[in-house]
C-alpha cells in the first residue's frame, strides 16, 4: 500500500496530541526500564566511588542511595498517570534527579576528573528518554542539561570546564537530532497505523462504517453495546427499492454511484456522534443515541424524502426502512427487529418507514 508522507505541523492540535500520546504509550514500558537500568546504574556507581577512595566510601553513601527516592516516587506516578504531557517531565525531572546526586557524589569524591564520562552515560540516557517524548520535550530537557553542568560548576569547580561544554554541546546537539529523526519515524508508523486502522472499520465504497465498527462499540460474547449507557438508542436499516433492476438496467458501476450517493445523503441527515454502517450491499444499519423512537421515525421520513427527491445522476431509487428502539442486551436483536421492520415497509408498497412493534 503506498502511503503519502505528512509532515507534523500539518495535523491538527488534536492530532498532534494524540500521535504524542501514542507514541509515550508505545515506548512506555521501555521508558520506564530506562529508568529502572539508568537509577541500578546510578547505584552501583558507589563502588566506582570506593574504588576512587581507596576504601568504603560512607561520604557518598547517602548521594547515591537518596535516588531511591524520587525513584519510588516515579514508579508510584507512572502506575496513576498516563499523560505524556505529565509523565515526559517526570522521566526528565528523574534523569535530572541522577544528574544532580551525580553533582553531590563528585563534589564528595577527592578526584573529580571522571566527571565527563559520567556525562557520556547522561547523554546516553537522555538518547534513550528520547524515544518517548516530543521532540521540544527533549530540547527543553538538553538545555537544561547544560544548565545544570554551569550550575554545578558552581560548587564542583570542574577542573576542565572547557572541555565538559566543549564535549556536552555537541552530543546534546547530536542527540536531539537523532530525537529529530526518530519522531519522523514514528509519524511515518503512526500514520499508517491509523490509515489501517481505519480500513479496518470502514467500506471502502462508500466510507461509511464496516460491520467491524460494531465490535468497538458493543461487549464482546453479550452483544450489549456499550456506548452511551444512559441514553435511548435507535437503530434504523435502509434498503434500496428494486435494486437489482438498477444493476441490470444501468450496470454495476452506475449501482455503484448509487449507493455512494445514499450513503452521503444518509450521513447528511445525521449527528456526527450516530452511526452509519454497511450492513450488506445496499443495506444500510443507522445507530441513533440520545435518539427516542419518534425522532428516529422523523428522521427515518427525513431520509426517504430526500433519497426519493435526489438526483444521483443514475435513476430515481427510493428506500425502505425499518426502526428499532434498542431494549438493553444484544444488539443483533434490535437489528432483526429494524429488519421485520424493514420487510414489512417493503410488503406495504415500499419507500416508506415502519416502526417496528
Ligand atoms: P427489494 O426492493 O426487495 O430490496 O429489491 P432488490 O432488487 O433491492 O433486492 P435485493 O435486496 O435482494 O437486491 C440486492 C442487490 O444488490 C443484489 C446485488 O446485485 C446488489 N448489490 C449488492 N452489493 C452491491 C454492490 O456493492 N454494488 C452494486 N452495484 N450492487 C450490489
Ligand atoms: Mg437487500
Ligand atoms: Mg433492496
Amino acid at each position: 500500500m503506498q502511503m503519502e508522507k505528512v509532515a507534523l505541523s500539518k495535523l491538527s492540535k488534536e492530532e498532534r496530541r494524540s500521535f504524542f500520546q501514542s507514541k509515550y504509550d508505545y515506548y512506555h514500558s521501555f521508558n520506564v526500564r530506562m529508568i529502572v537500568v539508568s537509577c541500578l546504574a546510578y547505584l552501583s556507581f558507589f563502588a566506582t566511588d570506593c574504588g576512587i577512595f581507596g576504601r568504603f566510601s560512607y561520604e557518598t553513601l547517602l548521594s547515591r542511595v537518596i535516588i531511591l527516592l524520587p525513584f519510588v516516587l516515579y514508579l508510584v506516578l507512572d502506575r496513576k498517570v498516563k499523560d505524556y504531557r505529565i509523565m515526559v517531565p517526570c522521566t526528565y525531572l528523574m534523569i535530572h534527579m541522577i544528574i544532580w546526586c551525580t553533582d553531590w557524589a563528585t563534589y564528595l569524591l577527592p578526584d573529580r576528573q571522571h566527571a565527563i564520562s559520567g556525562m557520556i552515560i547522561m547523554n546516553l540516557i537522555f538518547m534513550c528518554a528520547g524515544f518517548a517524548a516530543p521532540f521540544a520535550y527533549s530540547v527543553i530537557a538538553h538545555a537544561l542539561l547544560i544548565a545544570d553542568i554551569a550550575v554545578a560548576n558552581i560548587f564542583i569547580q570542574y577542573e576542565n570546564l572547557s572541555m565538559m561544554y566543549m564535549f556536552n554541546i555537541p552530543c546534546v546537539v547530536a542527540v536531539c537530532a537523532m530525537h529529530l529523526m526518530m519522531q519522523g519515524v514514528y509519524l511515518e508508523q503512526f500514520l499508517d497505523k491509523n490509515k489501517l486502522e481505519r480500513l479496518v472499520v470502514h467500506d471502502q465504497l462508500t466510507e461509511v462504517h464496516n460491520r467491524n465498527i460494531l465490535k468497538g462499540i458493543s461487549e464482546t460474547g453479550t452483544g450489549k453495546l456499550t456506548i452511551f449507557p444512559n441514553l435511548d438508542v435507535c437503530m434504523m436499516l435502509i434498503d434500496i427499492d428494486y435494486f437489482k433492476k438498477v444493476n441490470d438496467t444501468y450496470g454495476h458501476e452506475a449501482g455503484d454511484k448509487v449507493l455512494i450517493a445514499l450513503a452521503g445523503i444518509i450521513k447528511s441527515s445525521l449527528r456526527i456522534t450516530d452511526y452509519v454502517i454497511r450492513w450488506g450491499g445496499e443495506e444500510f444499519l443507522v445507530i441513533i443515541p440520545g435518539c427516542t423512537q419518534a425522532q428516529a421515525m422523523q428522521i427515518g421520513e427525513k431520509i426517504r424524502e430526500k433519497v426519493e427527491s435526489a438526483d444521483n445522476g443514475i435513476c430515481k431509487t427510493t428506500v425502505s426502512i425499518g426502526v428499532a428502539l434498542y431494549q438493553g442486551g444484544d444488539y443483533h436483536e434490535t437489528i432483526k427487529n429494524a429488519d421485520d421492520a424493514m420487510y414489512k415497509a417493503k410488503e406495504a408498497g415500499r419507500n416508506q418507514v415502519v416502526l417496528f412493534g
